[in-house]
């Protein structure tokens, strides 16, 4: 985690050569100025500072969007086959398989199953 918010900040920081050079032209200072550098160098400390959180939620919010688990070298639940790969839909906004058995299925049979789940009305990415 840390790590991540360490390269989230370097990352915000790839930003400060475009944002300088536009407060000093928005200030009338010289572009290269080492005010308008330092300025925005320690505005986008916080602001990746702040926004990293921000960040994190919008794209890991169970609460925004639906969860799906893929699992690799599974036996689908359905059709029995191994496959290298796994679906389930655990979480959306009107269904819900947080609690009890855990079925992944192929490729093939997730693909029917969500067309059966959609046919019930069930929201498969919201
Ligand atoms: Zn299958």
């Amino acid at each position: 985690m840390w790590k991540r918010y360490l390269l989230y900040l370097i990352r915000w920081q790839l930003s400060t050569p475009i944002l300088a050079p536009l407060v000093a032209f928005g200030t009338g200072t010289p572009v290269f100025d080492a005010r308008s550098w330092l300025w925005s160098g320690i505005a986008n400390v916080i602001g990746g500072a702040i926004f990293f959180w921000v960040d994190k939620f919008i794209f890991t919010s169970r609460k925004l969007g639906s969860t799906w688990h893929v699992k690799e070298n599974i036996i689908c639940v359905a059709c029995g086959q191994k496959a290298p790969r796994g679906y389930r839909l655990v979480k959306s906004a009107n269904y819900d398989r947080t609690q009890g058995k855990s079925e992944y299925r192929c490729e093939e049979c997730s693909i029917k199953k969500a067309e059966e789940l959609t046919r019930k009305g069930v929201e498969l990415y919201k």
